[in-house]
């Protein structure tokens, strides 16, 4: 084992997914950001004194880093249920990783999203791209599926691809999506799906195969690992086809004097130019590891304990109302977002970050939905003038009751 730095400020864990944290302070904002496991923390520092670079160098060093990096990519394959063929890439998050996936469309693919997704999963997709309104719930999301696919198809070329892009767990409520049977949908027309996992991932279990998904993107940062290392996991035929992401030394299998000769490498060199971020990956497949080794189902329990918590304590703060898509009894992860009447979002945040709280207020990077669901939340309790933005409170693996308590007390005490 190497050096252990974490003293001073930060508590010194000692399980694999326990987190660092600074005393004093209540991260509730798991959802943008989650604190890093010592899983992350651990296997960084284990390899700091073998720092060199990754694929390219002979010397022992070298050869120790490639190896770090490769068996983080199975890592990553495993914890998320990788078939046989399947490729992970290695991206920067999940951003990067539905951009890949967009960059990799054959050429007359239509997308279908919903208009409740995260802009990470709305923006990178071509013109053309259908966008189905925000369904009521997550049945009304397989029937609609179903009929705007059947509709696609009628009368187009039914060789033509579709991609069906959904998250996993939306950002702003936590709601989980019924991913199976989108999936099952999906494939019945023809069409691929690629699930936005970055929400989905770090609370319940997301395993390709069993889901039968075909594309799946990941965030390091919400999975316990430091920032700068994601992947998209999934079928590489399309991956194989595509041009390099970014084109460079890597990607490149022979590269000839004249301009035109180059032969692009296959597999997951093909989009990973450039020295990677070997640090990030092993990481993140530190996590995977240890979060494929953990009871999930014991996790699962605990961290829905703390959100009913935090949803009933919530509830009975005078003023206070939930934003949620579907009714309030839907499956979700540890995610809620809300409202105060005549209150300005950005003031109650400020409000708790003096007082050691972090949530996140705002419209969440999904813009068209958050607006949405606070004006519905306003009109169910007859507000007239809503906020303009919201809060969000999430939780995860270092959460406890008490920083619960302590939101639900500083938001009961104005
Ligand atoms: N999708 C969802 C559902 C998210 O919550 C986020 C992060 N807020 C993203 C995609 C984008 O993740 P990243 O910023 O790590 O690329």
């Amino acid at each position: 084992a190497g050096p252990r730095p974490w003293t001073g400020p930060f508590a010194p864990p000692v399980r694999p997914l326990d987190v660092l944290g600074v005393p004093g302070q209540i991260n509730l904002d798991y959802a943008a950001t989650a604190p890093c496991a010592r899983a992350a923390a651990d296997a960084v520092t284990e390899l700091l004194p073998w720092y060199a670079s990754v694929h390219r160098g002979a010397g022992e060093l070298s050869k120790r880093c490639t190896l770090a990096y490769e068996r983080a990519r199975r890592s990553v394959a495993g914890f998320l249920g990788a078939r046989p063929g399947d490729e992970v890439i290695f991206t920067r998050n999940t951003t990067d990783a539905l951009n890949l996936l967009a960059h990799a469309l054959p050429a007359t693919t239509t997308v279908v999203t919903f208009a409740s997704e995260h802009h990470a999963n709305l923006l990178p997709w071509p013109a053309g791209a259908v966008r189905l309104p925000v369904p009521a719930s997550p049945g009304a999301a397989v029937r609609a599926l179903d009929a705007a696919l059947r509709e696609l198809r009628r009368g187009t070329d039914p060789v033509r691809p579709v991609l069906v892009a959904v998250t996993g767990a939306g950002n702003v409520t936590g709601e989980r999506w019924p991913v199976a049977e989108l999936a099952r949908v999906a494939h019945r027309h023809g069409a691929r799906i690629a699930v936005d996992a970055a929400q989905l991932a770090p609370h319940a279990p997301v395993d390709i195969a069993t889901l039968g998904v075909d594309h799946v993107a990941v965030s390091g940062h919400k999975l316990y690992a430091p920032f700068g290392a994601g992947a998209l996991v999934g079928r590489g035929d399309w991956l194989d086809a595509a041009p390099p992401y970014l084109a460079g030394g890597g990607a490149s299998a022979y590269v000839g004097p004249a301009t035109h000769q180059v032969r692009w490498a296959s597999g997951p060199a093909r989009h990973e130019a450039g020295t990677p971020n070997l640090l990030g990956a092993v990481a993140l497949g530190a996590v995977c590891a240890a979060l494929g080794d953990a009871d999930r189902d014991e996790l699962h329990d605990r961290e829905q304990a703390l959100l009913a918590r935090l949803r009933a304590g919530l509830a009975a703060v005078p003023g206070v109302e939930e934003l949620r898509v579907f009714d309030a009894a839907a499956p979700r992860v540890g995610i809620v977002s809300f409202v105060v009447a005549g209150r300005d979002s950005a003031v109650v945040a400020a409000e708790l970050a003096t007082a050691g709280i972090g949530v996140r207020d705002g419209l969440f990077c999904a813009h068209p939905l958050t607006r949405r669901l606070i004006a519905e939340a306003a009109a169910r309790r007859g507000w007239r003038n809503p906020p303009a933005t919201a809060l969000r409170a999430s939780i995860g693996l270092g959460s406890t009751t008490e920083h619960v308590d302590r939101l639900l007390a500083a938001l009961g005490r104005r």
